[in-house]
């Protein structure tokens, strides 16, 4: 699927296949086509797409789905509706994710839909350990994390729980709702005597009405991007 600015297109594209050929996902830039994915990009936007939801967004203040719904009504003014959201998974009317039958694709691992920050070190990435070099000094292959948390972004528990579908199950930032409650029945309070805690003993005052009574996660310290499958909810106050 292309998304330009006349609507979305279904073309067949074929990539150059020759021995020194670029990777399916630069054939794409060269041609001023932005992937949605880079390992077996199924989607691409027009550079004139982009640069015009950059301008309506700065000038008229539009959100993305707002400029989407846009582009499906220019791509069928009579069924707009009938326009696809994603190439994967079709959104309905209600907001319910519907798998489509493509279950030959595959599966995105925990973490894979969020982006990691580019210039810190991704083994496998961005560099190969088994090359490293003896003679560059050891910074260059390690990172700094940092681990912070708001401790005010209080969520009450849900009125109807059967109505909260996750969309993206721990496939972006934050961890999957199972492995996370998995860690949580696992994880053992230490008792740290020697600390003062009246901070945490207040954070904790009300925390039965809360499902969660904050946020937290690891962010690099150079660039502060956080790490994807990084982030937690705080069942009462730093405790996770
Ligand atoms: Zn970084």
């Amino acid at each position: 699927t292309v998304v330009d600015t006349s609507g979305l297109h279904s073309l067949m594209i074929r990539f150059c296949r020759y021995t020194n050929a670029l990777n399916p996902d630069m054939q794409l830039f060269e041609t001023g086509l932005f992937p949605a994915s880079f390992t077996l990009p199924k989607t691409t936007f027009t550079f004139a797409v982009l640069d015009n939801f950059l301008l309506d967004n700065l000038e008229c203040g539009t959100l993305a789905m707002n400029y989407y719904s846009k582009l499906r009504q220019i791509t069928s003014s009579m069924f707009p509706h009938l326009v696809p959201v994603s190439a994967v998974n079709g959104i309905d009317e209600g907001g319910q994710a519907v798998e489509t039958a493509e279950d030959e694709k595959p599966k995105p691992k925990p973490g894979e839909l969020a982006l990691s920050c580019p210039p810190c070190l991704q083994p496998g990435v961005n560099v190969n350990l088994s090359e490293k070099n003896a003679a560059n000094p050891a910074w260059l292959y390690s990172r700094s994390l940092v681990m912070d948390g708001n401790f005010k972004a209080e969520h009450l528990f849900p009125v109807n729980p059967t109505n909260e579908v996750a969309l993206t199950d721990g496939l972006g930032f934050m961890i999957g709702n199972a492995q996370y409650k998995m860690h949580l029945a696992e994880a053992q309070d230490i008792p740290k005597e020697n600390l003062t805690v009246t901070v945490v003993n207040q954070a904790n005052a009300s925390h039965h009405k809360l499902e969660v009574t904050g946020i937290g996660g690891c962010a690099c310290t150079r660039h502060g991007c956080f790490v994807p499958h990084s982030m937690v909810d705080f069942q009462k106050g730093e405790r996770f």
